[in-house]
């Protein structure tokens, strides 16, 4: 146990400092009263943030709208925007302890993981994103109409934009975002999410201390039915960047069209995972488990639908099995922990309502489906099996650590097995575990979704990311991810 460790203690009497919201540059106190935030793993208050509203909404857009005409950043060169970048993913990365133990109180996760995959992945799409101001070149174009003319195209960042971020992986998420958008050379106002603000209010101070101008971040915290919806509303904003359920993307979609505002929806999933009977178990069996278990299940791209060949069905969930009863379940803040506590009550009994509905409907539980006695919001790994695609734990996203398993056989040709994969109203990600690299490649041909990962897992910056069908609209990452906060302009100079 090493819970009262020097690194927990800096990050909880900083998290005591983290109230308020923070525009142009300073710290504001609305008049709401504040929201509680919980340590999902002990089930305690550890710091409070304000409650903002339309008020603070208004104020930060104003302070991003200024901030962003202001030649001090309108005018400023590409490299120097580069160089603020490079130097706020320094300081990130000399804060890495800190901010690490500020997701683990805050998130629960692991502090090993929040350290090296949270912050870590943070640091490295800082460090992306700020190669861009000074590559995102537009084209020049043959131009047909008469005359002399000289035709090419700018990529002119869209102006305000609002980070609307979740609580599964708060640190990263806001880092790509903001990191996107100040490469773009938009402002930013962003709303954490009220369930795991605390290390998007940190990062507000470390991108003043980078030397930003005042006002090139906001943050405003508050609920997403208040704060969300104001900035949602704000005739002020012209991007909508938003990560989290499809329900709520939706929402913005309708409630932003009356004033066409630019829109980016990352949203839910209910990814695949095939593994076929040619399969580096070695690889295969810890890459499923950690694509769902990982982050107790609460990752977008999580592999929540497992389709698995006859010839290795039991020698794989033995090895799922054994390779789960090791995994061990609890606070983020103790040594040796994999899997922390989900984000709330309410998220813990949604899962729990899935695992009862699983049993209900008929899938057979192979291990799992119950919670640690105690304290804190945790759910162990479950396994369904004899799954049928019709069940609702095969069609919803569940978001916890809850893996539904259907067989298949030589029978199925790789169309039949597409067209089982694809079978959802999502389309985030999907996984492919074999040796046969060209079924590997038919098969990333056929899979209707926005990333296709084979015999592996992870994040890369370079790659756009996104969703197919109701996972989302637009991509993060990569050239797409930038240009995402830019309008194309087309400008033609007549020369004679
Ligand atoms: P959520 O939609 O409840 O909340 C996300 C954010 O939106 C929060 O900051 C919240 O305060 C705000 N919000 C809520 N209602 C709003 C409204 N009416 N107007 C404006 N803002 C509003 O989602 P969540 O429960 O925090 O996150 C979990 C979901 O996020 C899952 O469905 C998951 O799949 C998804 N997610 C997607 C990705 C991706 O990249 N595709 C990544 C992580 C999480």
């Amino acid at each position: 146990m090493n819970e009262l460790s020097p690194v927990f203690d800096r990050a909880a009497a900083r998290i005591g400092q983290l109230s308020g919201h923070f525009i142009n540059g300073a710290w504001q106190r609305g008049n709401a009263a504040p929201i509680d935030v919980i340590d999902p793993a002990t089930e305690t208050v550890i710091g409070q943030i304000a409650s903002g509203g339309a008020t603070e909404v208004d104020a930060a857009v104003n302070a991003a709208r200024a901030a962003f005409e202001r030649p001090e950043w309108s005018a400023m060169p590409a490299a120097q925007r580069e160089r603020l970048l490079l130097r706020l993913a320094d300081i990130v990365e000399q804060h890495q302890d800190e901010i690490a133990a500020i997701e683990t109180l805050d998130n629960g996760m692991p502090y090993a993981i929040a350290r090296q995959m949270a912050v870590g992945s943070a640091i490295s799409s800082i460090r992306y994103n700020a190669g861009w101001p000074r590559r995102l070149n537009g084209e020049t174009t043959p131009v047909s109409v008469p005359g002399n003319w000289h035709g090419y195209t700018t990529h002119d960042p869209l102006g305000v934009a609002a980070l609307i971020v979740p609580w599964n992986a708060p640190f990263a998420i806001t880092c790509t975002k903001v990191s996107a958008a100040l490469a773009a050379g938009c402002t930013v106002v962003l709303k954490p999410a009220e369930l795991a603000p605390m290390s998007g209010l940190r990062l507000a101070e470390l991108v003043a201390e980078a030397g930003f101008p005042d006002g090139a971040v906001n943050v405003v915290t508050g609920l997403g039915t208040q704060a969300g919806a104001a900035l949602v509303a704000h005739p002020g904003v012209d991007k909508i960047s938003f990560t989290g359920s499809t329900a709520t993307g939706q929402s913005i979609l309708r409630e932003s069209a009356g004033s066409l505002k630019r829109v980016s929806l990352e949203l839910g999933g209910k990814s695949a995972s095939i593994v076929f009977a040619d399969a580096d178990l070695a690889k295969a069996i810890p890459g499923v488990a950690m694509g769902i278990f990982g982050n107790s299940g609460q990752v977008c791209a999580a592999g929540s639908r497992l389709f698995l060949h006859d010839a290795v069905y039991d020698q794989f969930l033995e090895g799922l099995a054994a390779f789960a009863a090791k995994l061990v379940v609890g606070p983020g803040t103790r040594d040796g922990v994999h899997l922390g506590p989900l984000i709330s009550a309410g998220q813990k009994s949604r899962v729990m309502g899935y695992v009862e509905a699983g049993k209900a409907e008929g899938a057979s539980l192979l291990f799992g489906g119950d919670a640690p006695a105690g304290a804190g919001y945790f759910v162990n790994p479950t396994v369904f099996v004899d799954a049928r695609p019709d069940m609702r734990i095969m069609r919803e996203e569940i978001f916890g650590p809850v893996l539904s398993v259907m067989r298949f056989s030589d029978t199925d040709s790789l169309d039949d097995l597409a067209r089982k994969a694809n079978d959802s109203i999502y389309g985030l990600s999907a996984y492919v575990w074999t040796q046969n690299l060209a079924a590997a490649q038919a098969m990333a041909k056929k899979l209707r979704s926005g990333s296709v990962k084979i015999n592996g897992s992870g994040m890369e910056f370079a790659l756009p990311f996104g969703g197919f069908r109701q996972s989302g609209l637009g991509r993060e990452n990569g050239r797409d991810g930038v240009e995402a906060f830019t309008e194309t302009k087309a400008v033609m100079v007549g020369w004679s």
